[in-house]
């Protein structure tokens, strides 16, 4: 058990994209361990490969009440497979320290994926909850796709980019979903809770 480094937003290394993992060896179980390690510590509410500098399709998640018990959730080699709906959200990363800004997702996932014994499961994640809006987020940094590329409003994350030292949104990355902000606009489907929020 270990806490590693975690890689900031500027880093090459978050723009690359993962590789499937063929073996779930016991360097892959140290690595998912190392890394609920790293998101506890941080207080995070997921954390991928990537972010701990290994280019693996692996994420690990929990969305349970910081004051309960833990619910750790490892993911591996994973796959969305049906996802509708939109929402906006006030979204962050472990990645981007003290940045927050409104982001576009879909509402519903289902995604499939292998757990630590190389044992298929199936989580349906829906109404735009933490743990549908996380496996989106984590999911993304497996193709090298970072939250601010689903920023709504490109000014206001360039704005807080630079309050926090970070290099400003990369417009080559921007992803322009107008089919999610339809819906969004449509439906007023804005959840104002940060997301990976620190407990104090
Ligand atoms: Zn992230």
């Amino acid at each position: 058990m270990s806490i590693r480094k975690i890689v900031k937003y500027g880093s090459d290394v978050l723009r690359q994209k993962s590789k499937e993992i063929s073996k779930i060896s016991k360097k892959i179980q140290v690595l998912a361990e190392d890394m609920l390690d790293t998101m506890y510590a941080n207080r995070g509410v997921g954390l991928a490969g990537p972010q701990v500098g290994e280019l693996l399709r692996i994420f690990v998640i929990d969305v349970s009440d910081p004051k309960g018990p833990c619910n750790p959730m490892v993911f591996i080699n994973p796959k969305i497979i049906k996802k509708d709906g939109a929402i906006a959200c006030n979204e962050g990363c472990l990645s981007f320290p003290d940045v927050y800004t409104y982001v576009r997702r879909y509402k519903n996932v289902t995604v499939k994926a292998l757990d630590l014994k190389g044992k298929p499961f199936i989580i349906e994640a829906k109404d735009g909850e933490l743990l549908s809006r996380a496996i989106q987020h984590e999911f993304d940094h497996l193709n090298g796709v970072l939250f601010v590329d689903h920023s709504r409003n490109r000014f206001d994350a360039d704005k807080v980019l630079a309050e926090n030292g970070l290099p400003p949104v990369q417009a080559d990355y921007l992803l322009e979903e107008p089919e999610l902000e339809e819906i969004i606009v449509r439906e007023n489907s804005v959840i104002e809770d940060k997301m990976e929020e620190n407990e104090e």
